[in-house]
């Protein structure tokens, strides 16, 4: 099949004018302009019209057990109360809820032009019953902060649920065969050092990736750092024990439990960072793949990301949508946006690339090459496509677009 566009933006050169891609299965096989590619290839052609065909959107971290949550939190005085809030809500929920809200949010994120997503759910035994129509990493998100003398038994029996779903093989195969999932500690905060390392120790293992939240909240500073305020409290009360609190940067702690260099975590947040942790940035031996959810974060008003300070010490940020527990929806569009917002300085094509292949580096890993987030030869067959004016700056337009997608490709599939 050859699919010819105005417009066809690679990743890797200059917007191809007149382009076209041809597939073959789920891959890309040819690129270059209509004529040639047409010369090269048979099939059946897809004519798009005035339209720009870019790599599918891929969303680095998200949480869409709860989709449904969307505008049921506002926000709250303390992230402690938040965390309350949350709790609130997921009490009320049923596992039928809980599959809706998934497949709700495939749905959304789909119709924003999103073919790859990072979901973390708390919920693994759930996978086995959903389809996903994108291609999904499913991360096990887990807690043990009510039961930390249970750690690895928490993380053995995610490892199970997951082996036993072994999602849609067609759409989680990647070059090299390399899983696609992972696991999630969920922070500091509510999952012991003990679970962190069993996580590392199943990563070295099965060879899969792992996230987790990081540095998030001025509270979150507060806990390690000074073992006192909101977040402190609320944790001690519920049972957690302390004695780890007070003296350290929640990063000099995740740095300090680390023994499986190189696995590249995969971090969200880094908010909250001081003058030395910048230190122990810069003489890190492991770089992580940075996430960063720029409307959650203005939901929370949390301190300003440094985008600035981290760029230059080589970390890959990637944008996110984290959940509509915090959000108002799954468009990576809007993120791009908020994040420009923020950072008028950064050209669009530089965005553009936290949506594309910062991520795909992020899930993909050097360990496998690559094979998303790039319109290239060899790469999976993962295309939208958004109008395009033919204006002067392409990626200004990519940035501004607002609606929905109307044509997309995922694993090579209309
Ligand atoms: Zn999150």
């Amino acid at each position: 099949m050859i699919v010819r566009a105005r417009t066809v933006v690679t990743m890797d050169r200059a917007p191809i004018e007149n382009g076209a891609v041809a597939i073959s299965g789920n891959r890309i096989i040819d690129l270059g302009s209509f004529d040639e590619v047409k010369g090269r290839n048979s099939g059946e052609i897809v004519d798009l019209g005035d339209q720009a065909l870019l790599p599918g959107l891929i969303n680095a971290h998200c949480h869409l057990d709860y989709t449904c949550l969307r505008g049921k939190i506002p926000p709250q005085k303390s992230f402690a109360d938040w965390i309350r809030a949350i709790n609130a809500e997921k009490a009320k929920l049923s596992g039928a809820d809980y599959l809706s809200s998934i497949t709700e949010g495939f749905a959304e994120a789909k119709r924003f032009g999103t073919t790859t997503v990072a979901n973390l759910t708390a919920f693994p035994e759930l996978i086995s019953q959903i389809h996903s129509p994108i291609r999904t990493w499913w991360f096990a998100e887990l807690i043990d902060v009510r039961s930390p003398e249970q750690a690895n038994e928490i993380v053995d029996l995610a490892v199970e649920s997951i082996g036993k779903a072994r999602p849609e093989p067609v759409l989680s195969e990647v070059q090299g065969g390399a899983p696609n999932w992972g696991l999630a500690p969920h922070a500091l905060f509510t999952a012991s050092k003990n679970l962190y390392r069993r996580c590392e120790e199943v990563a070295r293992h099965e060879d899969v990736l792992l996230t987790t939240h990081l540095a998030e909240s001025r509270e979150e500073m507060e806990m390690f750092c000074d073992g006192s305020g909101p977040l402190y409290d609320f944790m001690k009360s519920i049972g957690r024990d302390v004695s780890d609190c007070g003296g350290m940067t929640p990063l000099a702690a995740f740095i300090g439990i680390g023994r499986a260099l190189p696995i590249e975590w995969i971090v969200a947040h880094l908010n909250e960072l001081t003058e030395s942790d910048f230190d122990l940035l810069e003489t890190a031996k492991r770089k992580f793949h940075v996430v960063h959810s720029p409307r959650s974060h203005g939901y929370f008003a949390h301190s300003r990301f440094l985008f600035e300070r981290l760029r230059p010490l080589e970390f890959n940020v990637c944008l996110a949508t984290d959940s509509l527990a915090s959000n108002e929806s799954l468009s990576l569009f809007a993120e791009m946006r908020a994040f420009q917002r923020n950072e008028p300085g950064l050209s669009p094509d530089k965005i553009f690339e936290m949506v594309t292949v910062n991520p795909a580096l992020a899930l993909d890993q050097s360990r496998h090459g690559g094979t998303m987030g790039r319109i290239r030869p060899g790469f999976q067959a993962d295309l939208i496509s958004i109008p395009c004016g033919g204006g002067t700056n392409l990626f200004e337009e990519i940035v501004a677009f607002a609606g929905p997608i109307d044509w997309m490709m995922v694993n090579g599939r209309m």
